[in-house]
C-alpha cells in the first residue's frame, strides 16, 4: 500500500487496506511461534504543510504457539498506530527511521511496509494463550491448565 503524498487534500483521508502477506512475513521474520498471519489496517492521513500525520490501527489475526504451555491457539490483536512523516529532503537527524517517525521520498511512502513493521515491533515477544496460563510442569511435563502435576510423591 503506497501512499502518494500529493493525493492528500486538506482534510484527513481514510485508508483501509490489507497488508501484503510477503511484507508481513518479512516483518515477522524470526517468529516461529506465529502461523498464517493475516493483517489489515485502517488509518486517517492528513497533510499539514509538508508533514503527514497518520493515525489509526493495525489488526493481525494469527495462529500461535503459547510461550508457556506450547498449545496451539488463534489470536487477534488490534494495535494503535501513529506515524509522523516528513519529506526526506528535510532530514536533519540520523538516517535511521525511528518508531513513530518516518520520511517520504519522491512523493511516496510505503504505508503497508510501515504497518507490518509496526505490528512486528508491538507484538509481545512471548505470546500466551491467557495471562494466567500455568504452563508445563518442569518435572513431569503435565499441561497444568488441563491436568494435575504428577510429580507428587517424588521430590516435587
Ligand atoms: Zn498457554
Ligand atoms: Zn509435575
Amino acid at each position: 500500500m503506497i501512499l502518494k503524498i500529493s493525493d492528500l487534500g486538506r482534510g484527513p483521508r481514510r485508508f483501509d487496506f490489507d497488508l501484503d502477506s510477503a511484507q508481513l512475513g518479512d516483518a515477522l521474520g524470526g517468529r516461529s511461534d506465529i502461523d498464517g498471519p493475516r493483517a489489515r489496517a485502517s488509518v486517517e492521513a492528513s497533510l499539514c504543510r509538508r508533514t503527514v500525520n497518520v493515525r489509526g490501527w493495525v489488526e493481525i489475526v494469527f495462529g500461535f504457539e503459547c510461550g508457556r504451555c506450547a498449545g496451539a491457539f488463534d489470536g487477534t490483536r488490534r494495535i494503535e498506530w501513529r506515524l509522523v512523516l516528513s519529506p526526506h529532503s528535510d532530514a536533519t537527524g540520523p538516517e535511521e527511521e525511528d518508531e513513530g517517525f518516518g520520511y517520504y521520498r519522491n512523493d511516496r511512502f510505503d504505508l503497508g511496509r510501515a504497518a507490518a513493521e509496526h505490528l512486528a515491533l508491538m507484538l509481545p515477544e512471548v505470546l500466551l494463550c491467557r495471562d494466567d496460563c500455568r504452563g508445563l510442569c518442569a518435572g513431569c511435563g503435565a499441561t497444568l491448565n488441563e491436568e494435575p502435576c504428577r510429580c507428587a510423591g517424588k521430590n516435587a
